[in-house]
């Protein structure tokens, strides 16, 4: 009888300091857990708190689903000593938000919710409802999260769990858009958890600090916070947070202009990540997108944001992920409320009745919170499809101006050239307008490519084209007729308009300055001039017309203009 009591003092007190030393000495934590499940002869109380240990182990471990399995068989059990069972429940919280299995989750809250446990002063009630607040802000329901924080305040705080309530508090407010949070809040709730020795907790809220300097525009304050803290923080092994402030240091540097930086830190925020931090990723990359874009690396930056654009969309169905459950816990939650009422009393079908009409009212009110979500989705489909409307756009304009301009002298092309000109004398036709042809072939320009260089030659050939242009007028259509030979159609002129932009062209040409070829030379041309009165209005024999002009040009010694006689 003795040695049995003794047996048992030893294991419950094992089991004590296992659930003090879970998190802050994990070896040997394991190695008493390890101890326990091979014990014999436990009593029932010990083996449910057993298996809620291993269950935690499995948590740390990561092994959600094994931890998961582990606690459903603990809470079907009858005779579950309350602690345990809420600490199971707990647990089990923190599981299904470990593996977004948000209506699970959600149902364990009801429980831990309990208004008991805070009337009968439960030891636990106060982890209870901070386990609870903390899955609710995850789970998106700020607003409820608030109600269950007013309850906190009947209660006894330890020194984490005023922490920890303070840090939800703020959260709660930072994402409801009807609350302001102040500077000295966020200050005193780190001072509360530096008094806790709760350094995430701490690193959580200089994120919410950090938010707030970006606000104010005083980035540079985000970087001298967060800096000299990367060692401890990266000590505390929590990805999600590691990365989160790596993307804050990005993005107060992007501020900042230094892009280099904010690249550096954003690349570290990557990899500290897994697929899970799909919030951070989505961060990162839009800050990848924005530096490389400022670098203008613009393919790369067009890969980040498609790698943005994915992590969004994930986000977002998780956002949409979440709502759904929660509206679907609602539901079933009042339906289940209904079948019970309408067994137990058929009369009250009136007030089920209302009851109805109020699931009909909140499925309403989820499909306009859906439709809401849906609306962001479509929001951030636009912003993508604008984007690559904006690249396609970019590339039909290269694909154009590839079709209609000459890409050594930048103006007109022969093609291009045919379609203006074809419309322009189809309205000057309509309009009983004269129109004059204007055709010049540079003079000799072979002897120039000899003497020196082709690419002497097509700075030539450039600066022509650029004299040539500066004489024509806005209704004028100029371009290159292949080799060094050009057209000037000039609708509404007769012959001496178009002898006046010849000779003005010939005075622009010998301004020519070829220096930049490393020779110095003279460029001339040779012109032919035709008008429609002579000519007609078909484009091919005004061309063909104004050419025979410009070869009597050439016979009668070059650097001179004729005008087409038949
Ligand atoms: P003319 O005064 O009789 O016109 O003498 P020309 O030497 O200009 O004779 P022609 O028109 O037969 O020769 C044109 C030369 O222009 C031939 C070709 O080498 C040169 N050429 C044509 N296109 C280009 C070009 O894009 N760049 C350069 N550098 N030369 C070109
Ligand atoms: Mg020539
Ligand atoms: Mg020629």
């Amino acid at each position: 009888m003795k040695a049995e009591t003794t047996q048992l003092n030893f294991v419950d007190s094992l089991i004590d300091e296992a659930y003090d030393i879970r998190l802050s000495k994990p070896k040997r934590f394991s190695e008493i857990v390890k101890l326990l499940t091979s014990q014999p002869e436990l009593t029932s109380t010990q083996v449910n708190k057993v298996k809620l240990l291993s269950a935690f182990q499995k948590t740390y471990a990561g092994n959600f689903q094994e931890s998961e399995t582990i606690l459903d068989n603990l809470l079907t059990q009858n005779e579950i000593e309350s602690s345990t069972k809420i600490q199971s429940q707990y647990l089990m919280l923190y599981n299904m938000t470990a593996v977004k299995n948000w209506s699970k989750g959600f149902t364990f809250t009801k429980d831990l919710m309990d208004a008991e446990l805070i009337k009968n002063g439960h030891a636990l009630a106060a982890n209870a409802l901070i386990a609870t607040i903390t899955f609710l802000n995850q789970f998106g329901q700020h607003e409820l999260a608030l109600t269950q924080l007013n309850k906190l305040k009947e209660l006894n705080l330890s020194p984490y769990n005023l922490c920890g309530s303070k840090q939800q508090a703020i959260l709660s407010k930072k994402k409801l858009a009807r609350f302001t949070v102040a500077s000295i809040e966020i200050d005193d709730a780190i001072k509360e958890c530096t008094k806790a020795k709760a350094p995430l907790v701490v690193n959580i809220l200089r994120t919410y600090k950090a938010d707030l300097y970006l606000q104010n525009n005083t980035p540079e304050k985000v970087i001298t916070l967060f800096l000299p803290l990367l060692e401890d923080i990266k000590n505390i092994q929590y990805p999600m947070l590691t990365s989160e402030i790596y993307n804050y240091i990005s993005k107060a540097y992007l501020t900042l202009d230094k892009v280099q930086h904010a690249e550096k830190y954003a690349l570290l925020s990557l990899e500290q990540q897994n697929r899970q931090i799909i919030e951070q990723a989505k961060d990162s990359f839009y800050l990848l997108y924005q530096t490389s874009k400022r670098q203008k690396k613009y393919d790369l930056a067009l890969q980040y944001y498609e790698q943005f654009a994915n992590a969004e969309k994930a986000y977002l169905d998780e956002v949409l992920a979440k709502a759904i459950a929660f509206q679907l816990a609602e539901y079933k939650a009042s339906q289940q409320k209904n079948e019970i009422e309408l067994l137990n009393n058929q009369n009250e079908l009136l007030n089920n009745k209302n009851r109805l009409l109020s699931i009909k009212q909140s499925l309403a009110k989820a499909q306009a919170e859906n439709t809401q979500l849906v609306l962001t989705l479509l929001v951030a489909i636009i912003a993508l499809l604008t984007f690559f409307g904006y690249r396609s756009w970019r590339t039909q304009r290269r694909l154009k101006a590839l079709a209609e301009f000459d890409y050594l002298t930048e103006v007109y092309n022969r093609g291009h050239f045919m379609t203006l000109a074809s419309e322009a004398i189809k309205l000057a036709t309509k309009a009983k307008q004269t129109v004059t042809c204007i055709i010049f072939d540079l003079d000799k320009f072979k002897k120039i490519n000899d003497k020196y260089g082709h690419l002497a030659g097509d700075v030539a050939l450039k600066a022509a084209a650029n004299a040539a242009q500066s004489c024509v007028r806005g209704n004028d259509i100029f371009a290159r007729l292949g080799g060094e030979e050009f057209v000037i159609l000039l609708p509404g002129c007769d012959t001496n308009a178009a002898t006046y932009v010849t000779e003005k062209c010939m005075r622009a040409f010998e301004d020519i300055d070829t220096s930049e070829s490393g020779h110095d030379f003279k460029v001339t041309a040779s012109f032919g001039i035709t008008t429609s009165k002579i000519s007609g209005m078909a484009l091919d024999n005004l061309i063909a017309d104004a050419d025979k002009a410009l070869y009597q040009a050439k016979d009668n010694g070059r650097n001179q203009y004729q005008i087409y006689e038949p």
